[in-house]
């Protein structure tokens, strides 16, 4: 049976006594189907209320196939008992404010733009309507403020029963995709839109419609807008955000962007001059490290641990050793997990991925390379362990 739904015709009743038709299950949850309800269940974009019906929370609400409204429960209620039922207002009254936020909004971008709303969608943070058509930024400004306007004027939001030949007549916004009786939602004198939402009563409660971002969208354009307490959290939050870059960079809010812009710039700068610095002094603790190599079967090898450099640096102090004839190198970051780099001159023999390998089968990690040159990272364990063992692989390596 088809249940009495009161927010049809009052948007602000939160109260209301109902009897239980019939018990269902949603999923593996229990729902009920009542003879009357003002829960609204979601469509049209906008999502279902939550609230109580007695003891029993209302998690969700849904429309069935043939139209009933299924309160969806954390509990039984067995049909046949009578129920009082609680809307949660917070909820409602945001959904409201959205709701009827979005007719004006769209309303005015089809006035002053010619942009049909397509689709709407309330979202759990932000809305969005979905435009048929491309629109400026000043196109959008344009409307926001209209529509603002229209907030302002505070006109009454009537909701009107009317049959198919009424509805005929009437300059509704978009062509009605039901027939029968239509429920007409009237923003005096503005916008009249065929709707099973809930509205607030008059535009002033809608307080603000703000506009967060606008992208184009097959061929059209999507916004996502807020309204009401949603724009005031949307301030909030976008002046904490603001407020907290201030604190690092002593600027103006509107000069945010441009100062953005020169601190990435330094850093990129910083960054290309801390890489030349970092390759000289690599070049210096190479010529050290040359300096300081062990003889080992006529063979010198270089088996270090190195503080403060990265994988790169590791790399090209590698390289700079085995420039020079004779060296077999294993550079370790101190860093934990370690980083490894396996080189050789040209002419000494080693395998240095066979070297990278037999490390990694040892300590674990990631990595590879060619015969000269190998690299992994990943390394953990005791980095005493990993160059002892690092000497070993080189005494066989070379034997
Ligand atoms: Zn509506």
């Amino acid at each position: 049976m088809m249940s009495d739904r009161l927010y049809y015709s009052d948007s602000s009743r939160t109260e209301f006594d109902a009897v239980v038709v019939e018990g269902r299950r949603v999923g593996d949850r229990p729902a009920v189907v009542l003879d009357a309800s003002a829960f609204y269940p979601t469509s049209g974009g906008q999502p279902f209320d939550t609230g109580t019906l007695g003891e029993a929370r209302v998690i969700e609400v849904v429309e069935s196939e043939s139209g009933e409204v299924l309160h969806v429960l954390d509990r039984e209620i067995p049909a046949g008992q009578p129920v009082r039922g609680q809307i949660d207002w917070v909820r409602r009254f945001d959904h409201m404010q959205q709701h009827t936020g979005q007719h004006i909004l769209s309303a005015a971008l089809d006035k002053l733009c010619d942009a049909r709303t397509v689709s709407f969608h309330l979202g759990a943070e932000v809305s969005t309507v979905d435009l048929a058509i491309p629109l400026s930024e000043m196109e959008i400004a344009a409307a926001e403020s209209e529509a603002n306007r229209v907030v302002w004027e505070d006109r009454p939001v009537r909701i009107r029963f009317v049959d198919e030949a009424e509805a005929a007549a009437l300059p509704l916004r978009k062509e009605p995709d039901r027939a029968g009786t239509l429920r007409v939602i009237d923003v005096d004198g503005y916008d009249l839109s065929a709707c099973g939402g809930t509205h607030v009563e008059r535009s002033g409660a809608i307080g603000v419609i703000a506009v967060l971002s606008a992208e184009r969208l097959r061929g059209g354009t999507r916004l996502e807008f807020v309204c009401g307490g949603r724009a005031l959290r949307s301030l909030r939050r976008f002046r904490e955000a603001v407020a907290g870059c201030i604190r690092h960079v002593s600027v103006a809010p509107e000069e945010l962007p441009a100062a953005v812009e020169r601190l990435q710039a330094d850093a990129k700068d910083q960054r290309k001059l801390a890489k030349g610095l970092q390759e000289r002094l690599a070049g210096f603790e190479a010529a050290a490290l040359a300096a300081a190599a062990e003889e080992v079967n006529g063979r010198r090898q270089v088996v270090q641990a190195i503080e403060g450099q990265d994988q790169n640096g590791l790399k090209a102090m590698a390289l700079a050793i085995c420039s020079n004839p004779g060296f077999s190198v294993a550079l370790l970051s101190t860093a934990s997990p370690a980083v490894a780099v396996v080189a050789r001159s040209r002419d000494v023999t080693l395998d240095s991925a066979s070297v990278l390998k037999a490390l990694m089968t040892e300590f674990g990690g990631r990595g590879g390379g060619r015969p000269d040159l190998a690299q992994g990272g990943g390394l953990t364990g005791e980095l005493g362990a990993m160059l002892a063992r690092t000497r070993e692989l080189f005494g066989k390596g070379q034997a």
